[in-house]
């Protein structure tokens, strides 16, 4: 861009451009077709999934971010089998490209893998094939890890590239070449090497969320000039985004009763936290009478499987699984997804919760927030850069009362968001202004004194030790120093994450050979408390704190949409209307 121009800078790619590539009239669009039809088996294109293929079949580099299950596969799996040679496919997972190759085969496509399990007949077999003028199979699936690691294969794709049968690369789940999406892995940054030694081969790479920078991130890695993204809307109108407080002794019940009240005879997913997580809450489900099996990493692959087919025939209802039941999940009336746990970022959560309703039906995504829940997984996530701010975003989504959860997550992703999209879809929409806002200066220097003085002893607070003490429930010892909250545990515990969110609070890890300590320290913003100027308010749900409006002084209820943070409300015919309001609670 020249200097000092104020224009901004023509979208290399417009809408006009994409009408273009929506039409039927291109050399190959009957061959693809007739292919959609009858090896496929499908009657008619899906949004975005016609471009995506003349993009692709016209040369151009492409990435496509479409949510799980609207069958990105399609756009690289149809212009295969329409172009000479064969297309390699890089893929995550072993079990993801067999469930692929398993498809398939039964549909008549030749599609091959080459991957640590292969015998060395098969590779054989595979390697001979990539230089066959007759290509055998018009699909080869392989790892990162193959790539990265075997020259055998690398010199057989540039031998295929210089007799012109690489035909096209697919990079599936290609946000796993950026530390910054949610599922980073190590080999997808060596993919670059495939664009520097074969420049003039198509690229498309597939992704189910990623940001923009996410985009941008991986478009250096894979060493792309140019690519065009298309994206397909991302907003999902027929989930219903719900969060709820969760209370540790009647979660699994009130999953229950949710179950087998609001979803009698529907399929759902309850995701867990871990694997015992999986097994204790399945087994509770089921004394409850709820046909549920735990889904994990830990058990065998047939059981897995069954499981997985069991509950797409409908003979299990609810699979309690952790975050590895999610890749190749292709049912389409899960009517609900119920978090136990909250996701460890955004971008979890989405996915995760994007398996409800992928057959348009409306569907429900609620997620259970617990406090402990978030010390739990801050501390499985340590080891990775961006894991705390990523679980900060994930629980600012969770504590939120006054925002559109949908608005939130569009943010997040970088979307244009349009407040009237989400139609009262999720309960902040649908519950509206239901909250209070808090001046919380006198609470935060309270707490904030505690953590301090026990540094100053050398002694490390859990924040379970911290609400412990904050509500005189701690050792004797400390008691007589500390001044005793009567706030009550569910306003302890959000103001806690409140300032551990805003930088008045920060993690404090510790490492034992066996497992990794949370404790809370002073954040960077915790001096400016000594202040005496200095303020912090908080919105807070007003259902939660029934016991507030006797107790804090500083209460008000919020007015329809009236802004009042930073101030600080005093007078006392604002705290009768808050309980007034209290009183009308059903
Ligand atoms: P993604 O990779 O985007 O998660 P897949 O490619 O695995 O999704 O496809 C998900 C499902 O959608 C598959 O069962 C596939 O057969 C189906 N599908 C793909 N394209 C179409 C279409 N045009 N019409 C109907 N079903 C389709
Ligand atoms: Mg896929
Ligand atoms: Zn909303």
């Amino acid at each position: 861009q020249p200097s000092g121009s104020s224009k901004p800078p023509k979208p290399s790619f417009s809408r006009q451009d994409l009408q273009h590539y929506e039409e039927s009239d291109f050399s190959w669009s009957k061959e693809a077709q007739a292919k959609l039809c009858n090896m496929f088996q499908l009657s008619k294109f899906r949004p975005l999934q016609r471009a995506a293929i003349n993009l692709s079949m016209s040369g151009k580099d492409l990435f496509l971010v479409m949510p799980t299950g609207r069958g990105k596969s399609l756009c690289y799996q149809l212009p295969a089998l329409c172009s000479k040679g064969f297309t390699l496919v890089i893929a995550p997972l072993v079990s993801l490209m067999e469930d692929q190759l398993m498809y398939l085969k039964c549909i008549n496509v030749p599609a091959v893998t080459l991957n640590a399990s292969s015998t060395k007949e098969d590779s054989k077999q595979v390697l001979a094939g990539m230089t066959d003028k007759n290509s055998p199979f018009k699909l080869l699936y392989v790892t990162p890890e193959k790539i990265a690691k075997s020259k055998l294969l690398m010199s057989k794709l540039e031998k295929s590239y210089n007799m012109g049968l690489l035909a096209r690369i697919a990079v599936d789940e290609v946000h796993c070449c950026s530390q910054w999406g949610h599922d980073f892995r190590p080999d997808y940054k060596l993919l670059g090497i495939l664009k520097r030694q074969f420049p003039k081969v198509p690229l498309v790479g597939l992704t189910a969320t990623a940001t923009s920078n996410v985009l941008k991130d991986c478009q250096k890695i894979l060493c792309v000039q140019e690519p065009i993204t298309l994206t397909a809307p991302f907003n999902r109108p027929n989930l219903y985004y719900e969060v709820r407080f969760k209370h540790n002794e009647d979660c699994t019940h009130q999953i229950a009763e949710l179950i087998k009240e609001r979803y009698k005879n529907q399929s759902g997913i309850v995701y867990v936290f871990s694997q015992k997580d999986a097994e204790v809450v399945a087994t509770d489900l089921q004394k409850r009478n709820i046909v549920a099996q735990p889904y994990h990493a830990n058990m065998e692959p047939s059981d897995k499987s069954l499981v997985h087919q069991r509950w797409s025939s409908k003979k299990i209802q609810v699979v309690v699984a952790t975050v590895a039941f999610g890749m190749g999940i292709d049912k389409a009336d899960v009517r609900f997804v119920i978090h136990h746990t909250i996701s460890k970022s955004i971008e979890n959560y989405y996915q995760e919760s994007g398996r409800a309703g992928r057959d348009d039906g409306s569907a429900d995504c609620i997620v259970f927030f617990g406090f402990a829940d978030i010390f739990r997984l801050s501390t499985m996530v340590v080891m990775e850069n961006t894991g705390q701010q990523k679980l900060h975003n994930m629980v600012a989504y969770c504590q939120n009362v006054d925002r559109c959860r949908r608005a939130m997550m569009a943010i997040h992703f970088d979307e244009v968001w349009n407040d009237d999209e989400c139609n009262q879809m999720c309960d902040v929409c649908r519950h509206g202004n239901d909250y209070i806002t808090m001046d919380i200066t006198t609470h935060a220097r309270d707490v904030v004194t505690i953590v301090e003085m026990a540094s100053s002893m050398d002694e490390k607070l859990t924040p379970l030790k911290v609400c412990d003490a904050w509500m005189g429930k701690g050792p004797a010892k400390h008691r007589k120093t500390i001044k005793v909250t009567s706030l009550s545990r569910v306003e302890v515990e959000s103001i806690i994450i409140h300032l551990l969110l805003h930088g008045y609070f920060s993690e404090d890890f510790s490492f034992t050979p066996y497992t990794t300590h949370f404790y809370l320290k002073l954040g960077r913003k915790a001096a400016l408390l000594k202040n005496g100027n200095h303020s912090i308010t908080m919105k807070m749900r007003r259902v939660m704190s029934h016991t507030t409006v006797k107790k804090v002084s500083e209460t008000v209820r919020e007015k329809s949409s009236a802004k009042v943070e930073g101030k600080r409300p005093a007078d006392s015919d604002k705290k009768k209307s808050v309980a007034k309001k209290v009183k009308s609670l059903p």
